[in-house]
């Protein structure tokens, strides 16, 4: 008698800063892969990287895929028993049009929901973000949100293109489900701000919060912080949201430390003393910023994030699935290192 073979998961988003730390962790657990990219010409890259950090690369296929168009997406899903839905466009700066994220987004989320219904997939994990949770609440006083809390559906107060994108195809993904009840299963993973170490060297817009702090991005230490999680233990609760039956039909917040900017930099200057010279020194204040805001779009950009504390509990994932993420220093510590090592900074 021969052994079944291990389950394929497919992973959308393979070119990815998470998507590859989610493939690495599916490898090293023993399931095969099947990666989704937009183009194929970069299959020998992530095959590469990957490489450098498993001997299981043999357990990895790459397919092309785009978020906007269904071509390809029912050949994808063939054997599939597994989804995780990473892809999703996340810029570098905000589009003129919020379209222009909206729609790969909701309908990345939808193709992906309903092509693996089709191809009658147990479970789909999709990466949605605390942006669809802490967003586009204006001044609603609210310090700190969970899993009951979700960001509005309209462009209105402090949302983003980005940020609406995100809460969108969520919202699209969970009305999906509501409209299929019994037939597959959905688990949402929300992390915050995502750091720690890239698998090759394609980084994420995330990482320029770290970088932007050693390159001089900010002018010194603002009234600025965020919710922090490395990118190590996203993707292990993205595989806690696959493998727990009791994480079916529920979201789960990814969030280690709340940070200021201050404190991201002194964790790199502890384990990069190094890195000192690149960080900021002085404080710039409030009123400073407002002043500047008069004309600078940049500083009216950041205005309203100013003494906004958007914390996210994470009670649920830890208690539900058992999740341990690793502190929010030595998330940007390593991210740091690892832009450092790779001559980024
Ligand atoms: P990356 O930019 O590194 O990865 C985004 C991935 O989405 C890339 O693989 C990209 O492919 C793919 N993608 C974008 N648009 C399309 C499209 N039209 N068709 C197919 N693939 C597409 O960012 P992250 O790895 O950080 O983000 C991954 C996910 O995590 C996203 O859903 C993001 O919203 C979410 N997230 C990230 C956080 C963070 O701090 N990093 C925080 C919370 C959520 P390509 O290489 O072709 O561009």
């Amino acid at each position: 008698m021969t052994d079944a073979p291990a389950p394929l998961v497919l992973v959308t988003g393979a070119t990815g800063f998470i998507g590859q730390h989610v493939i690495l962790q599916l490898l090293e657990k023993g399931y095969r892969v099947r990666g989704t990219m937009r183009s194929l010409s970069k299959a020998d890259g992530v095959r590469a990287t990957l490489a450098a950090h498993t001997d299981r690369t043999d357990a990895l296929e790459c397919v092309a895929l785009d978020l906007t168009s269904d071509e390809g997406w029912a050949e994808a899903m063939e054997g599939v028993e597994f989804v995780q839905h990473v892809a999703s466009p996340f810029p570098m700066s905000q589009p003129d049009d919020p379209d222009d994220l909206v729609i790969p987004a909701r309908d990345g989320a939808l193709r992906a929901l309903r092509f693996a219904l089709e191809a009658g997939v147990k479970r789909v994990v999709l990466t949605s973000s605390m942006a669809a949770i802490g967003y586009g609440h204006g001044n609603d006083g609210k310090t700190e949100y969970d899993e009951t809390d979700w960001a509005p559906t309209e462009l209105v107060n402090d949302h983003t293109a980005y940020s609406l994108s995100k809460t969108v195809a969520e919202k699209a993904a969970w009305d999906f489900m509501a409209d299929h009840q019994g037939e597959m299963e959905l688990a949402v993973v929300n992390p915050v701000l995502v750091l720690g170490p890239m698998l090759g060297q394609d980084d994420s817009a995330s990482l320029q919060v770290v970088s932007g702090l050693m390159n001089g991005m900010f002018p010194g230490y603002i009234d600025f912080g965020f919710g922090v999680v490395d990118v190590r233990d996203v993707a292990a609760l993205h595989v806690l949201a696959m493998e727990t039956p009791e994480a079916a039909g529920e979201r789960f917040l990814a969030s280690s430390d709340y940070m200021m900017l201050r404190e991201m930099a002194d964790a790199i200057r502890t384990a990069h003393p190094e890195a000192a010279p690149k960080l900021p020194t002085r404080t710039v204040p409030t009123w400073l910023i407002r002043i500047a805001a008069l004309v600078s779009p940049q500083a009216r950009r950041i205005l309203p994030e100013l003494g906004r504390r958007r914390r996210a509990n994470s009670a649920k994932a830890r208690r539900d699935l058992g999740w341990q993420p690793r502190p929010g220093p030595e998330a940007v510590a390593d991210a740091a290192g690892d832009l450092l090592r790779k001559g980024l900074v």
